[in-house]
Formats: structure tokens, C-alpha cells, sequence
């Protein structure tokens, strides 16, 4: 079986491909860099992995048979989107209308990487597939936010009108190895500062929760959705609830810091609230995450420990 990663040189797209190549899959990495790097799969040494350096952006044509497309190609953390907001509209928009001609051209099952930005800053929580969000299209997050939310509804005009077997994974905050250090998202930030005995900065009053899953258990949920037969939207995410304060102690205390919290302004239109209900992924997946926090936190600031 042979399947095409767009993204696949970035933080989940190098887990995935490696989930892949160890069910014994061929596999085609497509990224053109914007916001991954060859180190996180110059440890893949396998003539089934070929790298391919292209801009999903523009058409791309293949040889080979494709069985499945996983299109993860997108900047994904708040200051890459924002620095980036054209590219993140493109390949969102173009990006997944290539990617789903292409699953049409080589009759291929496509799965598509959404967000939990389709619900914006959520009115309900936790949040069900079936909330249609809460989303500003003209803020400084609407060019992510509604870029996946094209991207959901162009996957399921093709999926309607066209037949093609697609699914929708609603990706909520996974963390871990090869997140970049310097990728502004709170993973990265928090253990960056303690490591390097720096304060430990809050946003607003820290009140706003996320909640936070460990890759494995993230690209095992994606996985799993590809191998079903379900095309609506599902979430996949860590159901675990903390606010961003309770977040910072977490790792001021784990970390044995020093460092102290100092509070800075709030992002324009950040979410208040985020946690999902797993209720779909459990029930048509056999879906739940089995890496808690601490231990995916100890994972994590190994690595980070190691590249400092
Ligand atoms: P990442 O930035 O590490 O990976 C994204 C990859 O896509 C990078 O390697 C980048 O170079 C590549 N890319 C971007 N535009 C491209 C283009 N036009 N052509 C080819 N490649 C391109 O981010 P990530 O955290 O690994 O996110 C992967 C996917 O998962 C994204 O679609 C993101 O929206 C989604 N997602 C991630 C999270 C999370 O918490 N990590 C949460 C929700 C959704
Ligand atoms: N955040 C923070 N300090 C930081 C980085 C982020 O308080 O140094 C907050 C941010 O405002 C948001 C949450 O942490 O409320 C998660 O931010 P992240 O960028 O990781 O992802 P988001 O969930 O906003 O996409």
C-alpha cells in the first residue's frame, strides 16, 4: 500500500510518516518547508520513504499508485499563521483542491487535517462535531480558521458530488517531540523559558483552557479514521482540561524551575475555552488517548533538553 503525506517533513506529518513506514507502507513526504524541516525525517532510512520538495499550492502529478493521501500541509501555530497569512489562505484553498484532484486521479482515500479553530473561540464546551463554531472570518486567526473551514467544505463537495472516499480529522492541541522551539505555540514556549531559566509568559490572566494531546496518541486517532468508513468531521484530541496558569505551574513544578509567571497581553480573538468530546472517536474508532500528561510532559522536555 502506498500513501502520500503533504506536510510530512513538519511536527505530525514526521510522526505519521513514521507510524506509516511501520505498518509496512510505502510512503511519498510532500513539503515544501515553510515551517517543517529534513531533520525530523533524516532519521527515516528506508528506500519505501521518498521525499518530495513541492508547494501543494501548485498541481502536482505522481507516477505511482496512491492508496491513501493524508494532507496535513499548513502552518499550524498562531505566530507562523499570522506571519504567513497568504500562504496559510493557499494552501488551505488550492492546496486542498490539488491534493483532492489528485486523490480523484489516483482513486485514493483522502483524509483531511482540520482544527479545532473550526469552532473559533466555542460557545459550548466541550466541544461536539456537531457545533458550527464561533468563528471571526476577518481577525488576525481567520485566515487559519476559515482556510480549514473551506478546506472541510471543498473535502465534502468532492466526497458528495464527485464520490471520493474522504475523512475529517478536527485536530485539537497536540504537543511533543520535533515541535520547533521557537514555534510561539505554549508547548514550546513554557519549557523553552524554564530550560533556559527565563519567566514564564501567560497570556491575559491565564483563565483560558486548552487541552493538550500527546502525537502518538494524535497520529494513532488520525490513523485509525483513515482505516474507517466514517466521512463527517471527527475529533481527535486529549478530552483533559487545564487552564494556561494551571498549564505553567504544571511545568514550573515538573521542570523544578525557578522561573516565575509574568502575565502579557491576550492574542486578538484567542479561545477561551477548548476541550473536546471524544464521544464519536470512541465509539467508531475504539479511539481514546492512553498518554497522560505528565508522561508525554516528560517525553517532550527531553527533547527539547536534547536540542537546547
Ligand atoms: P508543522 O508546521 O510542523 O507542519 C506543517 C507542515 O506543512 C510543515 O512541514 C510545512 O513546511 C508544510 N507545508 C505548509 N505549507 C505547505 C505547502 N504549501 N506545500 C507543502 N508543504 C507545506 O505543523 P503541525 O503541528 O505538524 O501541523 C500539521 C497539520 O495538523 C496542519 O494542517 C495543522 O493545521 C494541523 N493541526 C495541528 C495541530 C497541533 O496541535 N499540532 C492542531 C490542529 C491542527
Ligand atoms: N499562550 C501563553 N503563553 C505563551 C504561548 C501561548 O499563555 O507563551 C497561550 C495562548 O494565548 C493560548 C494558549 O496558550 O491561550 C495556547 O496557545 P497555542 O499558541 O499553543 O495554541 P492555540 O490553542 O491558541 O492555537
Amino acid at each position: 500500500m502506498k500513501a502520500l503525506v503533504t506536510g510530512g517533513a513538519g511536527f505530525l506529518g514526521s510522526h505519521l510518516c513514521d507510524l506509516l513506514l511501520a505498518k509496512g507502507y510505502e510512503v511519498f513526504c510532500v513539503d515544501n518547508l515553510i515551517t517543517g524541516s529534513v531533520r525530523n525525517i533524516e532519521h527515516i532510512k528506508t528506500d519505501k520513504f521518498t521525499y518530495m520538495k513541492h508547494d501543494v499550492t501548485k498541481p502536482l502529478y505522481v507516477e505511482d499508485n496512491i492508496d491513501f493521501i493524508f494532507h496535513l500541509a499548513s502552518p499550524a501555530s498562531p505566530i507562523d499563521y499570522l506571519e504567513l497569512p497568504i500562504q496559510t489562505l493557499k494552501v488551505g484553498a488550492l492546496g486542498t483542491y490539488n491534493m483532492l484532484g489528485l486523490a480523484k486521479e489516483k482513486k485514493a482515500r483522502f483524509l483531511l487535517a482540520s482544527t479545532s479553530e473550526v469552532y473559533g473561540d466555542p460557545l459550548v464546551n466541550p466541544q461536539t462535531e456537531e457545533y458550527w463554531g464561533n468563528v471571526n472570518p476577518i481577525g488576525p486567526r481567520g485566515v487559519y480558521d476559515e482556510a480549514k473551514r473551506y478546506a472541510e467544505a471543498i473535502t465534502m463537495a468532492y466526497h458528495r458530488y464527485h464520490g471520493i472516499n474522504t475523512r475529517i480529522v478536527r485536530i485539537f492541541n497536540t504537543y511533543g517531540p520535533r515541535m520547533r522551539l521557537n514555534d510561539g505555540r505554549v508547548v514550546p514556549n513554557f519549557i523553552g523559558q524554564a530550560l533556559r531559566g527565563e519567566n514564564l509568559t501567560v497570556y491575559g490572566d491565564g483563565s483560558q483552557t486548552r487541552s493538550f494531546c500527546y502525537v502518538s496518541d494524535e497520529v494513532d486517532g488520525i490513523y485509525r479514521l483513515m482505516m474507517s468508513d466514517y466521512s463527517l468531521p471527527v475529533n481527535i484530541g486529549n478530552p483533559e482540561e487545564h487552564t494556561i496558569l494551571e498549564f505553567a505551574n504544571i511545568i514550573i513544578k515538573m521542570m523544578g524551575s525557578g522561573s516565575k509567571i509574568v502575565f502579557k497581553e491576550l492574542p486578538v480573538d484567542d479561545p477561551k475555552q477548548r476541550r473536546p468530546d471524544i464521544s464519536k472517536a470512541r465509539k467508531l474508532l475504539g479511539w481514546e488517548p492512553k498518554v497522560g500528561l505528565e508522561g508525554g510532559l516528560r517525553e517532550t522536555i527531553g527533547y527539547f533538553r536534547e536540542i537546547l
